[in-house]
């Protein structure tokens, strides 16, 4: 574990750290093709491993009866190691959100949430052990930065879920991970690569990858500009969120320390080239602090900024955190700040609180080892 960090200490190079085998979702088609053949086995065999593992959800050598039975092991053990170890699970909503601890190959521990709605299931997976942007509200960044997730361990996080669904493990049936969040454990942004490697294989058709709509994606981030550009560069039509928290930068110097780099005018700026380049609406978080940024003049400031864009804002109540002074804010409060956020004609919803009870929602994230 990294050392608690002092407030406003940010973390943007994560430690140095052995990394997790080679798996087949870090790698491309083309990628893999190569990686079979160093193994001694035919290109096709690739194709074949990645239909078993992103269509059919396997990662079995028994179920795999096309592949001749002594490569079978071996291509799996070189290429589907298994990189995930789930430790517990926790259920509420009669089952219907489920949030795992995994343990990773060095002992990390992340966890990942699955909501299953009537229309749809939303997976919220984590891009890193521990953050690094320490926002003084949020559980995970409370406890540091251990280090960078690979690409295929963001990916078997979906993948556990997809499996679960499939199964008939989450009641309402077998169904299939419609949406994915980047509202985990971690800073997607400054995870980029694997991140990116990720969200290709999330929305490549199977069986290069999951098959899931780009639409169904969202990346969430603190508001690293540099990396937002590069984003809107990529050609991925993924919805970009942004936590943003507080209109003016005296109050988001404090409750997300990256502001003291990139000031909210800096950071609405890539957000808007962002919408422009993408045409994808960018949400704004904002967690509502009690007597803290829930001024009916602040929600006036802020619906002045986003007034006229492609927006819409996500306000959170916000989720208690273990040793935080800070609560939600009062019912009419909140009403309020909804009401002035519309009178500027900005699009707003409050998000529900799913998985509060087990310290599944936004901000609680932070893998604290189980009671034996
Ligand atoms: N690091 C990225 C991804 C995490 S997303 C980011 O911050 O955007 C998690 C979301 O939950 C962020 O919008 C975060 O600001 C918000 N959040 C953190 N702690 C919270 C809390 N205690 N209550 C409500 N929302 C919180």
């Amino acid at each position: 574990m990294s050392d608690q960090p002092k407030t406003g200490q940010l973390t943007f190079v994560a430690p140095r750290r052995a990394k997790p085998q080679r798996h087949l979702a870090d790698l491309t088609m083309a990628e893999r093709r190569a990686a079979v053949t160093e193994l001694g086995e035919k290109p096709f065999r690739a194709d074949q491993l990645s239909r078993h593992y992103f269509a059919k959800l396997t990662g079995s050598p028994e179920e795999m009866t096309d592949l001749p039975g002594d490569s079978r092991e071996r291509l799996v053990s070189q290429l589907m190691p298994s990189l995930l170890t789930p430790v517990r699970e926790i259920t509420c909503d009669d089952g219907m959100t489920r949030k795992t601890l995994w343990k990773l190959f060095d002992g990390s521990l992340v966890e990942s949430v699955l909501m299953r709605y009537p229309d749809r299931v939303t997976m919220c997976v984590s891009s890193q052990a521990g953050c690094g942007m320490n926002c003084p509200f949020c559980a995970t960044g409370q406890a540091g930065l251990t280090r960078n997730m690979s690409t295929a361990e963001i990916v078997e996080q979906v993948v556990a879920g997809a499996r679960a669904l499939a199964r008939g493990d989450v009641p309402g049936g077998p169904a299939r991970v419609s949406n994915i969040v980047f509202m985990g454990m971690g800073e997607p942004m400054a995870n980029y690569k694997a991140v990116i490697g990720a969200v290709r294989r999330l929305v490549d058709p199977a069986p290069e990858g999951l098959g899931i709509s780009a639409r169904g994606v969202t990346v969430s981030t603190v508001g690293l500009v540099p990396a937002i550009e590069k984003l809107a560069a990529e050609g991925l039509p993924v919805t970009l969120a942004v936590s943003l928290h507080a209109p003016d930068d005296e109050l988001r110097d404090t409750l997300v320390p990256i502001n003291t780099r990139w000031k909210v005018a800096e950071v609405l700026g890539a957000a808007w080239d962002y919408a422009a380049k993408t045409k994808r609406r960018v949400s704004i978080e904002y967690a509502l602090i009690k007597d803290i940024n829930d001024q009916e003049w602040r929600a006036d400031l802020l619906g002045r900024l986003l007034k006229g864009k492609l927006v819409h804002v996500n306000l959170i109540p916000l989720n208690p955190t273990p040793g935080s002074k800070w609560t939600a804010s009062r019912p009419e409060d909140e009403r309020a700040f909804v009401r002035r956020l519309e009178s500027h004609g900005v699009a707003v919803t409050v998000r529900d609180t799913r998985g509060r009870e087990i310290d599944g929602a936004c901000g609680q994230l932070a893998a604290a080892t189980p009671a034996p």
